[in-house]
C-alpha cells in the first residue's frame, strides 16, 4: 500500500457510511475499501453496500490469506480484502474498533478517526430508522458500550457527529493535516 490509510470507525448507527460516502464525493483521491460480510442485507441497502458471502466462502478467504484484518462482529464475519487500489488514491476503511486495532498493529501510520454519536437517544432512533429490530438495535446499543472506550484510546482523532457538514469539515482537515505530515516525513 503506498497510500496513506485512514480508518474511520464508531459504533454501529453512528452515520459512519453516510460519512464516508460523503468523503468520497468530496475527495477524488480517496479510494474506499468494499468489505465482505456474512451479514444479510438489509431491505433498501444497496447491493454493492458489501461483498455479501456465504460463511464458507468468507472461511475460504480466510485461509488463502486474502484479508487484511477481518473478525467476528456480533455472530457475523467482516473483513477487508487486500486492498487494490490505484496508485496515488489514499484508502479509507470504514470499519469496526477490532479490524482498526489490527490495522494499527500493522500500518502505525494509519490515520484511526473514532466517530462518537451525540447522544445514545440519537444513535438508538438511526439504529432503528435503518430497518433493525429491537433485539438488534439493543444489542449493537451494547455493543457501543463496549467499543466506544477502546476506540477513543486507540484512536488518532475522535470526532462527535453533531452535524454532517460539521464533522465532514473536521474530516477533511484532518485527511489535509496527515498528507501535509506525510510528505514533510517523505521529504
Ligand atoms: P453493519 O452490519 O452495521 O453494516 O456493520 C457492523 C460493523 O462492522 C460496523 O461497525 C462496520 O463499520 C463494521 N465493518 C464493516 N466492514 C468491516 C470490515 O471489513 N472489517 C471490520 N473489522 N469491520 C467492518
Amino acid at each position: 500500500m503506498s497510500g496513506l490509510v485512514f480508518v474511520v470507525s464508531g459504533p454501529g448507527g453512528v452515520g459512519k457510511s453516510t460519512l464516508v460516502g460523503e468523503l468520497m464525493k468530496r475527495d477524488a483521491t480517496l479510494w474506499l475499501s468494499r468489505s465482505w460480510t456474512t451479514r444479510e442485507r438489509r431491505p433498501g441497502e444497496t447491493a454493492d453496500a458489501y461483498n455479501f458471502v456465504s460463511r464458507a466462502e468468507f472461511e475460504t478467504q480466510i485461509d488463502a490469506g486474502g484479508f487484511l484484518e477481518w473478525t467476528n462482529f456480533l455472530g457475523n464475519y467482516y473483513g477487508t480484502p487486500l486492498p487494490d487500489a490505484p496508485p496515488g488514491r489514499d484508502i479509507v476503511l470504514e470499519i469496526e474498533v477490532d479490524g482498526a486495532s489490527q490495522i494499527k498493529k500493522q500500518h502505525p501510520g494509519a490515520v484511526l478517526i473514532f466517530v462518537l454519536p451525540p447522544s445514545r437517544e440519537e444513535q438508538r432512533e438511526r439504529l432503528t430508522v435503518r430497518g433493525d429490530d429491537q433485539r438488534k438495535v439493543d444489542q449493537r446499543l451494547r455493543k457501543a458500550e463496549e467499543e466506544e472506550p477502546i476506540g477513543v484510546a486507540l484512536a488518532d482523532h475522535v470526532i462527535v457527529n453533531e452535524t454532517i457538514d460539521k464533522t465532514i469539515d473536521d474530516m477533511l482537515d484532518i485527511i489535509a493535516r496527515s498528507r501535509r505530515a506525510a510528505s514533510i516525513q517523505g521529504s
